[in-house]
């Protein structure tokens, strides 16, 4: 593996552009402990307005995002009901059980990365003293590179909402989302529209956006008050963080339309993979292409460390997963898929 692979385990690896780094130079900074980083609070204005909530919040990642809106919404022995496949149940340490002392109820996300309604309905507890509350229903968009529509997110808040739950979006890829959704016509207006729907969001500039660090959770002033002193106590009180939010606030202003371009590669790539024997199947979604290894094709570990000699990056947990951003392009991309027709 030289200098030239092509890394595509997650949009994560991308490099901050020259044109963010100068950004982040030029910021004028501040305590943001103390409330003073003019480009914190700006990125948190532009942020809230732009999904028009009335607050945002920065955060230094999207898991400490997520955790504190699960503690800003539940108390200890509250519940939030949750796909068993979402971040926020399986990947991030169990934080909300572990710090916040709130039950998850994980229940099956469905194949097209929804919550099906009467599994939500069914889950959610009466006030009973045998049971936990049931406060929050926390979907995820996009689930797995998968967009679920405004008219299921509707579904899924209206529903929480008449039973008196809270609802939080994992946003961390809503971009993504807004992008798939908005189909060459105002993403930002999809993303609002989304964010209309919930009670808090969390979004990450540090996967497709492109930004080195940073996450923000948006909501009503009150919820992200609280969310504040939680951030606080899970030691996110961040100082001069203006370095960053300016990378985030460049990210916003520059690399949201551009994720087209990580849609089209990662169908480009799937297409390229069509009818390799091998591969069972390869479908393209947003910005992920998960490949599923025929029976007999040897092991998902050994093609990824095949792969990895030969010059490409996949990650293999579940399927091969190959991940498009900002920093790979269509000539990469053709590369990449002569290496996996020649490896596979
Ligand atoms: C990456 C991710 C997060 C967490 O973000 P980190 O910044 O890595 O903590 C949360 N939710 C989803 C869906 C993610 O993909």
């Amino acid at each position: 593996m030289g200098a030239t692979a092509i890394d595509l385990r997650s949009d994560t690896v991308t490099r901050p552009t020259a044109a963010m780094r100068a950004a982040m130079m030029q910021a004028p900074l501040g305590d943001d402990v103390f409330g003073d980083d003019p480009t914190v609070n700006a990125l948190q204005d532009k942020v809230a307005a732009m999904l028009g909530k009335e607050a945002a919040l920065f955060m230094p990642s999207g898991t400490q995002s997520n955790l504190s809106a699960l503690m800003a919404h539940c108390q200890r022995g509250d519940e939030y009901i949750v796909g068993n496949g979402a971040h926020t149940y399986r990947y991030e340490a169990g934080g909300g059980a572990v710090l916040g002392s709130i039950q998850p109820q994980p229940i099956a996300n469905q194949p097209d990365g929804s919550l099906a309604l009467a599994d939500i309905e069914a889950a959610i507890k009466p006030d009973d003293a045998h049971f936990a509350r049931t406060r929050l229903l926390c979907l995820e968009n996009t689930f797995g590179g998968m967009v679920l529509g405004i008219h299921y997110l509707r579904q899924a808040t209206d529903l929480a909402r008449r039973h008196g739950l809270a609802t939080h979006l994992d946003g961390a890829r809503l971009f993504n989302a807004a992008v798939a959704l908005a189909d060459g016509g105002d993403a930002r207006a999809k993303a609002r529209e989304m964010a209309q729907l919930f009670d808090t969001v969390s979004v990450c500039f540090s996967k497709g956006l492109g930004a080195p660090v940073g996450s923000a959770l948006v909501g009503s002033r009150e919820l992200i008050t609280r969310a504040h002193r939680v951030r606080k106590m899970l030691g996110g009180g961040l100082r001069q963080a203006g370095v960053l939010a300016a990378a985030a606030s460049h990210a916003l202003d520059h690399h949201i339309d551009r994720l087209a371009e990580d849609h089209a590669n990662a169908r480009r790539l799937a297409d390229g993979l069509h009818g390799l024997p091998g591969v069972l199947q390869a479908p393209a979604n947003t910005n992920m292409v998960f490949v599923e290894l025929a029976p007999g094709a040897g092991s998902r570990q050994d093609a990824v460390s095949r792969l990895r000699e030969q010059g490409l990056l996949c990650t293999g947990l579940y399927k091969l997963r190959l991940v498009t951003h900002l920093d790979v392009s269509a000539d990469d991309i053709d590369r990449a898929v002569r290496i996996l027709r020649e490896t596979l």
